[in-house]
């Protein structure tokens, strides 16, 4: 095994019958990117900025950002680079920066939320990632998007700040693809509408799985909610995915599900573009990918969705039909 994986560093994630996917790596801060390109990821599918704000003692400065966000892109380049615009609340907070105390913080004021209201963090922000887009690939994506007027808003202020920067004759790409994390059920549902608007949908199964089962993410008592193979949650994403093509835009996964052997087979079935996963699970992946037919894996997906009713079922049929234990 260990020599297989060595040879996959450098190789493209290749299915058996030939198709090509994009098996990306999430990070949290620079610092993960050795582990990134010891691994051989084919980019990164998200960049969770809010570590930086965290990590901080207060609010971090345009040209702090400006530095973080440069090394990711010149590293990767010419590899793309997901980057997620500041997802802070629900369970994540900033001293230097009191939220309101709410009954229901994942219901509540975070991610895009705050930064379509604290417009002065959101433009700071952007304009640091505009300026590092001249030395990469990079790409932006909202958190938390629930209706499209949110991502026409915030699409409105990045080009606001984009044209004041090249107006100062400032250096910035001129081909970032702006997109939205799916995690919310109302995102979802309306995702054949979502993709005349976006570039892109990076999939967040963390939250879109919490969300639609109403089963607190963290809490130990309704974790057995937690189901990703279940029919619904699958349907969901396939609508996602196929509401992207649709219009010719792409579809990732960075939640956890998108780097868990039982679900990857699943989501080749349906044409996934992108799987952005922890580092460590990149090769793992791509060695799992290599064995298994996409036109196999989606008549597998014609009785996961249709005809099981339980996550359990459909983890036994994945395992059965890709020989996992
Ligand atoms: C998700 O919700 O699946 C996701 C990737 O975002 P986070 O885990 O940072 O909430
Ligand atoms: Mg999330």
């Amino acid at each position: 095994q260990k020599a297989e994986w060595a040879l996959l560093k450098t190789a493209k994630s290749i299915t058996a019958d030939g198709k090509h996917f994009d098996v990306a790596a999430n990070i949290g801060t620079p610092k993960d990117l050795d582990g990134v390109l010891a691994n051989g990821a084919e980019g990164i599918g998200l960049y969770r900025t809010e570590f930086l704000y965290m990590d901080s003692a207060e609010l971090p400065t345009e040209d702090d950002q400006f530095e973080a966000y440069k090394k990711v892109v010149e590293t990767m380049s010419p590899k793309p680079v997901v980057v997620r615009t500041m997802d802070i609340g629900g369970d994540k907070h900033l001293p230097y920066l009191p939220l309101p105390e709410e009954q229901n913080p994942f219901l509540g004021y975070r991610a895009i939320r705050i930064s379509l209201d604290r417009q002065d963090i959101f433009r700071t922000q952007l304009r640091a990632l505009l300026r590092a887009s001249a030395f990469g690939n990079l790409r932006i994506m909202f958190p938390m998007i629930a209706t499209i007027a949110e991502f026409k808003q915030a699409k409105q202020i990045f080009t606001e700040e984009k044209d004041k920067l090249v107006k100062d004759g400032v250096k910035v790409s001129d081909d970032i693809q702006l997109g939205i994390m799916i995690e919310i059920p109302a995102a979802a549902v309306l995702a054949d509408q979502f993709a005349k608007y976006v570039d892109f949908f990076s999939i967040g199964t963390n939250d879109l799985i919490q969300y639609s089962m109403a089963a607190d993410r963290g809490n130990e008592h309704v974790s057995y909610l937690y189901q990703p193979y279940n029919p619904s949650i699958l349907r969901l994403i396939k609508h996602v995915i196929d509401s992207a093509h649709k219009e010719g835009k792409w579809a990732g996964m960075c939640g956890e599900a998108a780097g868990d052997p039982i679900m990857v087979p699943l989501l080749l079935g349906m044409g996934l573009d992108e799987y952005s996963m922890s580092a460590t699970s990149v090769l793992k992946v791509r060695s799992l990918m290599k064995k298994l037919s996409t036109a196999d894996m989606a008549k597998m997906d014609e009785i996961a969705l249709n005809q099981n009713i339980t996550n359990d079922e459909n983890a036994d049929l994945v395992k059965k039909t890709t020989g996992q234990k």
